[in-house]
């Protein structure tokens, strides 16, 4: 039986696993999505075919290059859309690039990354994506490039999880460990970087185990109710919130029977 879980699936069972039961388990419609998401689309593909398709025969790129890659991903875009995309990607360049001594050629560009972990007799398959994996002389560093207007206010043990993740994910599949996690906000031009140790790792390890004695064995999936409750679409089935809560819709999944399931 396999169970696949990503970082977002693992900050929201460890945020609160009754919301998670109502969104991951019963499939319950959750928030919805945000605006458009076209230009920070184009951005993150001009940036991927910046470093996979430099022939890096020269130690940097001149910004026509740059320039040229970003007219290759503005089909989309509305004309102020393809401008701001421009200044965004002149910025990054002059920050990110120009100062440096030579471009380094990534491992991977806008890859997908898989680790396994067992326990509890069940299989679950950590998934996350990355948008650019750089080498480090002791390791690897993972490269997130966030198209958000504002740097967003992270809960540390949601970004640990994030860590873990990645952490476990490419220690499996590159035999290499993760040192750092960094996020570079585009319109800024700010880097934040996160160190990853073992710890992360284990954090991930533990929570996951959680996880599984909850499908395994609990299936109580206890409210934990704070700041999130504001912002949680689920409110309304929760016990934490009403007294008396409203029955789940029709066609909410059915239980797993997970539980059932693996006992035989
Ligand atoms: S309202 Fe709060 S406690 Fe209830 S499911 Fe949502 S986040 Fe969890």
């Amino acid at each position: 039986m396999t169970y696949v879980l990503s970082a977002a699936k693992l900050q929201s069972y460890y945020r609160c696993p009754r919301a998670y039961y109502f969104r991951y388990e019963r499939k319950l419609e959750g928030a919805a999505f945000f605006g458009s998401a076209a230009l920070g689309t184009s951005l993150h593909q001009a940036l991927a075919q910046i470093y996979q398709d430099w022939h890096y025969q020269e130690p940097i790129p001149q910004i026509e290059w740059i320039e040229y890659c970003w007219s290759q991903q503005t089909s989309d875009l509305t004309s102020s859309q393809i401008a701001e995309g421009r200044t965004i990607l002149r910025r990054y360049y002059e920050t990110f690039i120009a100062n440096q001594s030579a471009m380094r050629r990534p491992v991977a560009v806008e890859g997908r990354i898989q680790g396994l972990l067992r326990i509890e007799n069940l299989e679950f398959v950590l998934s996350g994506r990355y948008d650019r994996l750089d080498y480090l002389d002791d390791g690897l560093e993972l490269i997130d490039y966030k198209s958000a207007r504002e740097v967003e206010s992270l809960e540390p043990d949601e970004i640990d999880l994030q860590i873990g993740l990645y952490y476990l994910a490419l220690e499996q599949h590159y035999h290499r460990s993760l040192k750092r996690l960094s996020l570079l906000y585009l319109r800024s031009g700010e880097k934040i970087s996160f160190d990853a140790t073992l710890d992360h790792r284990h954090r991930v390890e533990e929570v996951v185990s959680d996880l599984a004695i909850e499908l395994r064995r609990d299936q109580r999936w206890l409210p934990f109710p704070g700041e999130q409750c504001d912002r949680c679409a689920y409110a309304r089935y929760c016990p934490a919130m009403q007294p008396d809560p409203d029955p789940l819709p029709e066609d909410a999944k059915p239980e797993s029977g997970l539980q059932l399931a693996l006992s035989l």
